[in-house]
């Protein structure tokens, strides 16, 4: 007798582990956990058209003062809470390298509508020391999946020339002083290559934006047409 089996099967929800009924193929939202589904809040309009911050309609206060005129659309999928802290810090301070799939996933789904596909992905680099430390940068992780599943190259554009404390020890106008400077076209980059090419910019949140501002003036300073960027929080 052939007997029936149980279908779907129970998985483990990508970031507790949780046995969760869903399909392996099943959109990201499904494969979470109630419980890690109830942590993350997803960014749903209204949101700023500029900085993607959830709840506020057309821009943002601290748009309106941007110090950074070179970045002109950041996205971002989550969010900052409690719960959404936690698993960045899991993911980039103790190593947790499989959560990059599935918050790739959940960037994935929220850009599709609301970002222009890029000609190039890039991301936020860390600084050589902090990478050895590390062992990996969460940013290019996300960077390289999301391009893999746009079909769309993932290219180092940038060098971070000195390494900075953590931003969250700081105030907002200390971090936007403390970018100035901090990051460089990456040398094998040529130049003229970047002219009149559309850039997405990954990285794991965006707080205040000065981080992807100052990479995205040396972007345009470099030549390309436009530079967004996509993050998991905001
Ligand atoms: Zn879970
Ligand atoms: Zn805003």
């Amino acid at each position: 007798m052939i007997r029936g089996w149980r279908f779907p099967l129970p998985r483990g929800c990508p970031f507790c582990d949780t046995p969760v009924r869903s399909l392996p193929w099943a959109p990201v939202w499904k494969r979470i956990c109630p419980h890690c589904c109830d942590g993350f809040s997803p960014i749903a309009p209204p949101y700023c058209r500029r900085c993607g911050r959830a709840g506020r309609e057309g821009i943002c206060p601290d748009c309106r003062s941007h110090p950074y005129p070179e970045l002109i659309q950041n996205c971002s999928a989550v969010s900052y809470t409690p719960h959404t802290r936690e698993v960045i810090r899991l993911y980039k301070y103790l190593g947790r390298e499989r959560f990059a799939r599935p918050m790739g996933e959940m960037m994935v789904s929220v850009a599709a509508c609301r970002v222009r596909k890029p000609d190039v992905i890039s991301y936020v680099p860390l600084h050589p020391s902090r990478l050895v430390e590390r062992g990996f940068n969460q940013s290019e992780q996300l960077a390289r999946f999301i391009g893999k599943k746009w079909g769309v190259p993932v290219v180092s554009l940038l060098v971070r020339s000195s390494p900075t404390r953590p931003q969250s020890q700081r105030s907002r106008a200390e971090r936007l002083q403390s970018m100035e400077g901090v990051f460089e076209l990456h040398p094998s980059i040529p130049v003229g290559k970047l002219v009149a090419v559309n850039i997405l910019l990954v990285d794991d949140v965006y707080t205040t934006g000065a981080t992807l501002g100052a990479c995205a003036r040396v972007l345009v300073q470099a030549g390309c047409n436009s530079v967004r960027s996509l993050t998991f929080a905001r």
